[in-house]
């Protein structure tokens, strides 16, 4: 064993002793190390600052009570998080996800990957992540409201425009983050910056509801570029049906690629005919409908119960929309024997550690969550700098701010990758590159 190969052990085995019962955060970190030990071959001093021991353990977590009224004017109680990993290169940035799911391990995975994320963009944002475990399905508008405004009560007094900037991110959009930023101002006046995905009529950003499906789909492009391929006249299985999948299948078809598939927690759909976005969108946004929804009333489709990753279909790219560990080993090679030759993921962590040993044995070209579907939080910065100038950059200004991010930070993870000896591993390369800027800044800062 290396001195590196030695100090990376103790940091996972720390992990694992600090936070026995945080399993997705501890697979985020596995990862994660993983990938880097050639940074830390190169670099012995970031051994000596320690800086995978910090970067490992966030620097506040915040959990709080969320007391509200429901319809029936009972009292519930949820729990929030507000998790603020590091802030060695900005303010912490990162989403709110809402979900029954949602406990400490879930949202320090998220606050994990989101810091080398955000430095990927090229931006001056930190990691952070936050929700609740609460479950606005079949909520009303009223109840989301008042969830919303109890959360904001408490998280107003963990947040700035220069310390905490959240969003949305599952469970969380735009209805949310305007009850969630109404809250905000009565409390403490008008702040525009304090959060990111508002609606455009006060300080949103044009193309962030767009941002992290358009991403996706650029960094699916440059991806397949690079090794001489198109996205045009691919067949493409997405998974969700929210806002990622949703302008993820708008975008990818805008390529002239055919996008067969949408899915939600109940099941799926398949339409041969490439998906009808409109029609996904109405039944979403419009009538927070069901998938099953979108099949009765679009006739080339067929509705299925479980998940796309079980359907027999033949298909060349998969893009994982939904959810983390949506995909396992034997999904994996499912799709793998279904023709896939890349997989790029939308969700966060959607494949298990498994599943991307089964894409590199494959050799598909994977591109991970962390660098993939980096345009959401990308254009959140652009949103916080549009605040700050009391300016509204046109739709094509941002999309091309936007593509070009994508194509940046993919060319620096091909980049590190080729010079940490692992060239076309776009997974190593993505936590070099993020990781050794937040490491130089973190050195620079001394501690
Ligand atoms: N939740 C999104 C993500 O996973 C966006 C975060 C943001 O815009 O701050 O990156």
């Amino acid at each position: 064993m290396t001195q590196a190969t030695d100090y990376l052990a103790t940091i996972q085995a720390t992990v694992a002793k600090r936070d026995p019962h945080q399993p997705e955060f501890q697979e985020a970190v596995g990862n994660f190390l993983k990938t880097i030990t050639p940074v830390f071959e190169a670099h012995p001093e970031y051994i000596k600052a320690n800086i995978l021991g910090r970067i490992t353990e966030p620097e506040r977590a915040i959990q709080f009570q969320v007391a509200w009224q429901d319809d029936a004017g009972n009292m519930q109680v949820n729990r929030g998080f507000r998790v603020q990993f590091n802030s060695a290169i900005g303010p912490y940035k990162g989403g709110l996800r809402f979900h029954p799911s949602v406990n400490l391990s879930i949202v320090k995975f998220l606050g994990f990957e989101q810091i080398f994320k955000n430095a990927l963009t090229g931006l001056p944002i930190g990691g952070g992540k936050g929700g609740a475990d609460f479950n606005p399905k079949g909520k009303s508008d009223a109840e989301i409201m008042r969830f919303c405004q109890s959360f904001m009560i408490e998280l107003q007094r963990h947040i700035g425009l220069d310390l905490d900037v959240p969003a949305g991110d599952i469970g969380v959009g735009g209805r949310e983050v305007g009850y969630l930023y109404g809250m905000y101002k009565r409390l403490r006046g008008a702040e525009r910056g304090i959060l990111t995905g508002k609606g455009l009529s006060y300080g949103g950003s044009l193309a962030r509801p767009e941002a992290t499906g358009y991403g996706l789909i650029y960094y699916t492009e440059a991806m397949l570029k690079e090794n001489g391929k198109r996205l045009a006249g691919k067949k493409i299985v997405v998974s969700g049906a929210g806002n990622v999948a949703t302008y993820a299948i708008e975008k990818a078809q805008a390529y002239g690629a055919t996008v067969i598939t949408a899915s939600d927690s109940n099941g799926y759909v398949v339409d041969p005919t490439g998906i009808d976005v409109a029609r996904l969108r109405r039944i979403k946004e419009v009538q927070r409908g069901r998938m099953s929804d979108y099949a009765d009333v679009v006739p080339t489709a067929t509705y299925y119960e479980g998940s796309v990753w079980d359907a027999d279909l033949t298909y060349d790219v998969a893009l994982p929309c939904a959810t983390q560990n949506e995909i396992d080993a034997t999904q994996a090679k499912r799709l793998i024997d279904a023709g896939v030759i890349a997989v790029a993921e939308g969700a966060n962590m959607p494949s298990t550690p498994e599943a991307i040993a089964a894409y590199a044995q494959a050799g598909v070209y994977y591109g991970p969550a962390k660098a993939a579907n980096a345009g959401g939080v990308a254009v959140s910065a652009l949103e916080m700098s549009q605040d700050s100038r009391r300016m509204s950059d046109s739709f094509e200004t941002v999309d091309g701010q936007l593509k070009q991010i994508m194509e940046t930070l993919f060319a620096q993870s091909v980049a590190a990758a080729a010079e940490y000896g692992v060239p076309g591993d776009y997974m190593a390369g993505a936590n070099i590159a993020g990781f050794t800027k937040v490491a130089d800044a973190m050195f620079a800062q001394g501690w």
